[in-house]
């Protein structure tokens, strides 16, 4: 048994050997331990409910990079509301104050590896933390495992579950997977149906190669070749936008 004070209420704690997670009987805070000291549980709380989370993630569907109508036609076929946990480091780094953000939790998800936890909004943790029914990922990373790598000195460390919907979908026959950020509504994804760029390059080239021939035409005939080169630009025009319409 070691003995160990609460880091909120400072009430002693008994633990046994190889616990590294524990609520305080006095303040029911959720605490945790490990070699470099005690700290904190937080939670942030989800700004983006369902509704909102799914508005963010068509908004991001019909973006200029992603295929034609994703934002209509993706198909939403499991939408999770999740707390994913997060170990936030504060280091010093040569005299300056640095928050270093790693996933507690391992994951295939996209994104986890990028959060950024906004400053004055963690919530502690404890009992009394509603998580709004929220799925719970249990951390299964050692801080350890982090702590040698981290650069400069430790100031405060803690485990920190970030509110995440992760929403599947499917699009022509595929399945995809994004992960939105219920506290930053960023989007994060690995791979997504993109839009197709082969009938663009189709007309870039083939407009390239008129002009390179009226060139030619206009070393000898003037008029008739800016005639033609006009007419070029307009009908690359109306080529580019028949693309856009249909892919
Ligand atoms: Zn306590």
């Amino acid at each position: 048994m070691a003995q160990v004070n609460c880091p909120k209420c400072a009430a002693p704690m008994e633990l046994d050997a190889g616990v590294k997670f524990a609520k305080c009987s006095y303040c029911s805070s959720m605490v945790f331990f490990d070699r470099t000291g005690a700290g904190f549980y937080y939670a942030i709380p989800f700004t983006l409910g369902q509704n909102e989370a799914v508005g963010t993630f068509r908004r991001w569907a019909g973006g200029s990079t992603k295929a034609k109508d994703l934002d209509r036609l993706a198909n939403i076929t499991e939408i999770k509301k999740k707390y994913f946990p997060v170990y936030l480091f504060r280091r010093e780094v040569n005299g300056r104050e640095e928050v270093i953000v790693e996933p507690a939790g391992s994951t295939i998800l996209p994104g986890l590896h990028q959060l950024k936890v906004p400053g004055g909004d963690l919530k502690v943790f404890d009992d009394k933390f509603d998580t709004g029914g929220a799925e719970m990922v249990r951390p299964d990373i050692e801080m350890l495992h982090y702590l040698d790598k981290l650069p400069g000195k430790g100031k405060e460390q803690a485990l920190v579950y970030f509110p995440i919907w992760t929403i599947e979908y499917t699009f022509n026959g595929s399945k995809y997977q994004v992960v939105v950020d219920a506290s930053s509504s960023e989007v994060f994804a690995s791979t997504f149906p993109a839009r197709g760029s082969a009938a663009y390059l189709l007309v870039a080239l083939v407009g390239f190669i008129i002009f390179l021939v009226l060139g030619f035409v206009a070393t000898v005939m003037l008029v008739p070749a800016l005639v033609l080169m006009a007419l070029t630009v307009v009908g690359v025009f109306f080529l580019s936008l028949t693309v856009a319409r249909r892919m």
